[in-house]
């Protein structure tokens, strides 16, 4: 069993570092706040004086921050240089491709193996150790990562090198945003045609307008009993977070010259949903914003 250092135990990372815990891990946490850090030590985690003294005492390091501006910093002001020369590092945050690709190429310059593995599945996943890791790195800091995240997920892939696990992040949930779109508007539309919700959820999901977004998180209640809509759109994948990936995958567009009309559109339409509330209900709930105010 590893000791393993985790930094950023929050709402994923906290469910994260508790199945290392289970899985019989000695797992070093730190994080900015306390509170999240009692969680996990209250299930076993040792609590770290700082992400350097975790980092120099554990043979893998995982991190699980809010962004790439917080990733960068952590590596860069001082796990690199406090990670053991045999250590793997793990960066399980969403960031932008640049930012994984820059330090992965830096941790090789250092001759420290390293893979960035963002995760698909909330929560509920991070917590049930059901997530699916998205993996990019060398071959040889993959297969040693495997079984690590394998004790968190029920799915671990490969994408290819360092900052592909990134872009298959951001790319399925460019596709998520956007199915997720057009799916409430087609509900809205057969609304307004007279079309019983029930009724096109039974015809639609099980033609060729079936997707994920309807056939898990149905934008409508009723059709789909464990959805977020059916509890007002609560818990689930937030908005901002969608929005957040949406920016991320527009901006990694830009930078190398791929047309993303739908990507753009879904990234202006959350951007929308956020400015007018919408920012912590689940991102199924945009269907709100489709339907437009209540008729007086
Ligand atoms: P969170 O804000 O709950 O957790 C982040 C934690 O990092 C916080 O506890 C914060 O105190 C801590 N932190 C920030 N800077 C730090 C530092 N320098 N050192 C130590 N700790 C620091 O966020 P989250 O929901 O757990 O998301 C984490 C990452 O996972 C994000 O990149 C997010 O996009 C991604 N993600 C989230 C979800 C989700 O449903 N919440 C799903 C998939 C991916």
């Amino acid at each position: 069993m590893a000791s393993i250092a985790c930094i950023g135990v929050g709402n994923m990372g906290g469910g994260m570092a508790l199945n290392l815990v289970k899985a019989g891990h000695r797992v070093l946490a730190f994080d900015l706040a306390a509170a999240a850090l009692e969680r996990v030590v209250a299930g076993g985690a040792e609590a770290a004086a700082s992400a350097q003294s975790a980092a120099g005492a554990a043979d893998v390091i995982i991190t699980m921050l809010p962004a790439g501006a917080h990733v960068r910093a952590a590596y860069e002001g001082g796990l690199f240089a406090a990670a053991r020369p045999d250590a793997l590092l793990i960066d399980c945050s969403t960031i932008d491709v640049a930012t994984a690709r820059t330090l992965g190429e830096a941790a090789a310059a250092r001759g420290l193996a390293m893979v960035d593995a963002p995760v698909s599945g909330g929560t509920a996943a991070a917590d049930a150790g059901t997530l699916t890791f998205m993996v990019g790195g060398p071959a040889a800091a993959f297969a040693a990562a495997q079984p690590i995240l394998a004790a968190m997920g029920k799915a671990v892939i490969h994408a290819g090198g360092p900052g592909t696990g990134q872009a298959a992040k951001i790319c399925n949930n460019m596709i998520l945003g956007a199915t997720m779109i057009a799916t409430a508007e087609a509900f809205v539309l057969a609304e307004k045609l007279g079309l019983d919700a029930q009724t096109f959820f039974d015809i639609s999901s099980k033609a060729s307008g079936q997707s994920w977004s309807m056939t898990s998180y149905c934008p409508v209640p009723g059709p789909v009993p464990t959805a977020p809509s059916n509890r007002d759109y609560q818990g689930g994948f937030a908005a901002a977070l969608m929005l957040k990936d949406l920016k991320l995958a527009c901006e990694a567009a830009q930078g190398v010259g791929a047309s993303v009309p739908m990507g753009a559109e879904a990234e202006s339409l959350y951007q929308l949903f956020v400015n007018n509330g919408g920012a912590f209900t689940d991102f199924s709930g945009i269907i709100r914003l489709l339907r437009g105010p209540d008729p007086a």
